[in-house]
């Protein structure tokens, strides 16, 4: 589904990736981990087309994906959650989920369309959409709650939904259990491999919490100082030398 080639970006004088590559195979659980600095919201930023390449090919699905414009990267299958919540405070959970749904199937319609008829048609899609992911995610019951005043938790699982909303074929989840406790973490890991196999979809998911990673992920790559330095099955890669180094400095 994904090949990064040689993917190359500098920033002036800073190398945030240098040469790196790698294959994902369609419905893998990818993670992506390494130090502060090592260049991981950087690829990702490189996936969405949110940052340029300074070298390097990705094709996804058959496609060059850097020749693809940022604003077509949803039409593409391809959704994102950020290190900090980007969720509407003052709208409803489900208003939020929405909004994700609107970016699959027919994006631009509610600017396009001033017709009333096909704008209520139009927002019980997005509504019977956006149900249907909360019930997934087993959020009905705070579906009407303001996203502002829930727990934080609960908030990580909101951008879960937003995400999927968008029916996406390639995930990218960036740190999505960062700062949760430790029961909310086993939560997430659930719900996430149960919507993995309930939707099919490909995940790569950058993240520091290593019990997580090692948990759900299929396989590892660890980036340090923007370079690969360490892919493979979890428990390969979590006693590479190389990235206990790099995380500990100490080989
Ligand atoms: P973290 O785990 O702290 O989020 P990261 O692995 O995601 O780190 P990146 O944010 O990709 O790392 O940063 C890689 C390098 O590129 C860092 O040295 C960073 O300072 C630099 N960098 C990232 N974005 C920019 C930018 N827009 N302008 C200049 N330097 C940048």
């Amino acid at each position: 589904m994904l090949e990064v080639h040689d993917l190359t970006v500098r920033f002036g004088g800073i190398t945030a990736l240098d040469g790196v590559g790698f294959r994902v195979e369609r419905g893998e659980m990818v993670g992506l981990i390494g130090p502060n600095g090592a260049g991981k919201t950087t690829l990702f930023n490189c996936l969405t087309r949110r940052c340029a390449a300074g070298a390097g090919r990705i094709g996804y699905s058959g496609r060059d994906l850097l020749a693809v414009p940022p604003h077509a990267i949803a039409g593409l299958g391809i959704a994102r959650t950020f290190q900090n919540l980007g969720l509407f405070p003052r709208m409803s959970v489900r208003e939020n989920v929405m909004v994700g749904a609107h970016h699959h199937g027919r994006a631009g319609f509610l600017t396009a369309s001033l017709r009333l008829p096909a704008v209520r048609r139009e927002e019980a899609r997005l509504r019977a959409e956006a149900d249907e992911v909360l019930r997934r995610l087993e959020l009905t019951g705070v579906a009407d709650h303001p996203a502002a005043g829930l727990p934080f938790g609960t908030l990580k699982r909101v951008e879960l939904a937003r995400a999927m909303a968008a029916r996406p074929a390639l995930l990218l989840l960036d740190e999505p259990v960062n700062g949760l406790s430790s029961a909310e973490v086993g939560e997430f890991a659930d719900t996430l491999r149960a919507v993995r196999d309930d939707l099919e979809v490909t995940v790569i998911v950058v993240e520091h919490h290593m019990g997580f990673v090692m948990g759900v992920c299929d396989r590892v790559i660890c980036l340090d100082f923007g370079r690969k330095i360490a892919e493979g099955p979890p428990e390969e890669v979590q006693r590479d030398p190389a990235v206990i180094e790099a995380y500990l400095g100490t080989p």
